[in-house]
């Protein structure tokens, strides 16, 4: 195995994104946040598990007066494929009638997720929501999805794991983020 490259469980993984590069990234996007939500006191929601480190590090860039949510779902079920079934773990309890929802994920494959997420949100009256990912593949997308943006990297169509994101249950505690090696 290379210096860059990593295993986890049955797959190498080589570094693609280093945490350097990841927390600079965080650091831009905390700065459009704040401008954009200043005098808004949004609600950051969290995606689980996928979401945990990205979002414990871009909420301490942002300044403005806010609150921290979560929401679990599933759509991977420990390998690499994307599933088009959602299953909900646990909703948003809160009343965000009136509420601006920032949905902070760890990555947008194909879309299915946030379609599925977002028009549950609107249908609860927030005054607006929008997506802040870590990661996005447009290559993979199937649908359109105007609430996405703010997007710290954009990737092509491989799987990844790190800074969160898990292959089978492992390399969410990795530091950088890495790209499968075909
Ligand atoms: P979508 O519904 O957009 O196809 O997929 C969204 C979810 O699939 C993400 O929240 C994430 O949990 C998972 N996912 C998509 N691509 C990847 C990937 O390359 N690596 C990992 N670890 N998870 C992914």
């Amino acid at each position: 195995m290379k210096p860059d490259e990593v295993a986890v469980a049955d797959k190498i993984f080589k570094r693609m994104i280093g945490s350097e590069t990841i927390q600079n990234r965080i650091v831009e996007l905390g700065e459009e946040l704040n401008q954009e939500f200043e005098g808004k006191k949004p609600i950051f929601l969290g995606i689980l598990n996928g979401c945990f480190l990205f979002m414990a590090d871009l909420i301490k860039q942002i300044d403005v007066p806010c609150e921290v949510a979560f929401m679990k779902v599933s759509s991977y079920h420990g390998g690499m494929e994307s599933k088009k079934v959602i299953t909900e773990d646990y909703d948003l309890k809160m009343d965000i009638t009136n509420r601006h929802i920032v949905i902070v994920e760890d990555i947008v494959d194909t879309g299915h997720t946030m379609r599925f997420i977002t028009d549950k949100l609107v249908a609860r009256n927030p005054a607006s929501v929008s997506i802040v990912t870590l990661l996005h593949k447009p290559d993979a997308m199937e649908h359109q999805i105007d609430e996405l943006k703010y997007i710290a990297f954009k990737i092509e169509n491989k799987f990844v794991v790190g800074y969160g994101l898990d292959y089978k249950g492992l390399g969410r505690n990795l530091n950088d983020i890495y790209q499968v090696v075909q």
